[in-house]
């Protein structure tokens, strides 16, 4: 055949230990067979975010924001451990979390569901997509033990110097602990304009929860600027595409989630995504199954697996000089996700149909019984194989 061009680059971002072996399997076996791959490469690898002092981080962070979508490979983010495993000059900081601080985007974490694997929440029919506001409350608070009886206050000054608010927080009697939480209007505008965005970019309702029960400022503010933002710039658009923005409290929402069929994109305070994205995640099977993307409210796109580099895998491999059996799936849709947009931001409607046949050929290939051996600890069924992951690939290929 003849392969399928892009005009536009997307942003390759190569990662560490076992996905960086998938990355480079999918790339021969499964894309450039097929597709003239376009792509702006960046090896954010750690030794090479060592070498080049993790410049290379923030430079394939701008290359986003010209091409407008990137897909990155599971990386390490280096502990004490690793600096001595790798020698580096530094603890270098979480590449997704520089990237993420450059793009000022919001991450989406959808399941890739197969019907071998059952939700353990039986009403689940469709993914959850979970949105986490990843900024400010408890992840920036300013927190500290109370020693003594004393009084707690809460006081604003602004630039000026001048006192604007001071309340008490409480009257300690004896020894305690306090807390200072912040967010920002600029920060929760941007949140509500990348979740209107995805939702209607994946024709998908959006939801929204808090405690303003409770919280009569603090999360009433989140309430107050979800609706505003909707209400301004995305009303009228939901309304022509049949969707819709739907506000109840959080203790309601959990509620609903476990009743409803699924379907939906579910946007989280930050401590509320944190905790129920993992929820979400397992009880739709795998954390292998789950992908993960960036958009920011300008329109950019980061594409990836929500799982990490597979490391306890990857000594193994190193060890046996043996193919193991990692679950390459959420690599695989990250890829196919790029692909996709790629196509739909430069009117590429073969690439888009290549990338939907990738995803078909992917799910078809686990719903003939060949699979991972994560997934097959999973599956239903008596004609389950589980195989390696380059056997995985291969069998992807054929169908594909
Ligand atoms: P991990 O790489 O997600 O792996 C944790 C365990 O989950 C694995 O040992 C494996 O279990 C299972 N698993 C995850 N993905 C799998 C897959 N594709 N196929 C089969 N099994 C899979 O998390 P980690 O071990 O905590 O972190 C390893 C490194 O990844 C760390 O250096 C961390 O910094 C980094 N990390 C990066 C990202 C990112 O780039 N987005 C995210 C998270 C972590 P079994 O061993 O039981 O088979
Ligand atoms: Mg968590």
């Amino acid at each position: 055949m003849e392969k399928i061009k892009m005009t536009h680059p997307i942003v390759e971002m190569d990662g560490d230990e076992m996905t960086r072996v998938l990355w480079a399997m999918i790339k021969e076996e499964l894309l450039q067979p097929f597709v003239e791959l376009n792509t702006e490469y960046y090896d954010l690898g750690l030794r090479h975010r060592d070498e080049t002092d993790d410049r290379v981080t923030r430079e394939a962070a701008e290359a986003i924001k010209r091409h407008h979508v990137g897909v990155k490979c599971a990386t390490i983010t280096p502990n004490k451990q690793r600096v001595e495993e790798y020698s580096l000059h530094q603890m270098w900081k979480s590449p997704n979390g520089t990237i993420r601080s450059i793009l000022d985007g919001t991450v989406f974490r959808a399941p890739i569901m197969v019907s071998r694997v059952s939700p353990v929440v039986k009403t689940w029919k469709k993914p959850i997509t979970i949105a986490r506001h990843a900024y400010g409350d408890v992840y920036k608070n300013v927190e500290f033990r109370v020693p003594c009886a004393g009084k707690a206050e809460l006081l604003f000054t602004d630039t000026e110097g001048k006192e604007l608010y001071r309340e008490t927080v409480h009257d300690f009697k004896g020894a305690g602990v306090l807390q200072g939480l912040h967010n920002r209007d600029e920060s929760i505008i941007s949140f509500a304009r990348s979740c209107f965005a995805y939702g209607l970019s994946t024709h998908q309702d959006v939801w929204f929860s808090t405690k303003d029960t409770i919280s009569k400022q603090y999360d009433q503010t989140f309430k107050i600027l979800m609706q505003q933002v909707f209400d301004e710039e995305y009303a009228e658009q939901y309304a022509k595409a049949g969707l819709t923005y739907f506000y109840t409290l959080i203790d309601d929402a959990v509620a609903r989630v476990i009743r409803s069929e699924g379907g939906f994109v579910w946007a989280c305070k930050n401590y509320d995504g944190d905790v129920m994205s993992d929820m979400v995640s397992t009880a739709f099977g795998s954390l292998a199954m789950m992908t993960s993307v960036l958009v920011s409210p300008d329109g950019n796109y980061e594409y990836e697996a929500a799982h990490g580099t597979v490391t306890r895998h990857w000594y193994r491999y190193q060890e046996s000089d043996r193919m193991t059996s990692t679950n390459p799936v959420a690599t695989i849709f990250a890829w196919s996700g790029a692909l996709r947009k790629r196509g739909e931001l430069d009117g590429n409607d073969a690439l888009c149909a290549f990338a939907d046949r990738l995803e078909k050929a992917t799910l078809d290939t686990i719903e003939s019984g060949v699979m991972t051996k994560d997934l097959a600890a999973l599956a239903e069924g008596d004609d389950v194989v589980s195989v390696d992951s380059a056997a995985f690939i291969r069998a992807i290929r054929e169908k594909l």
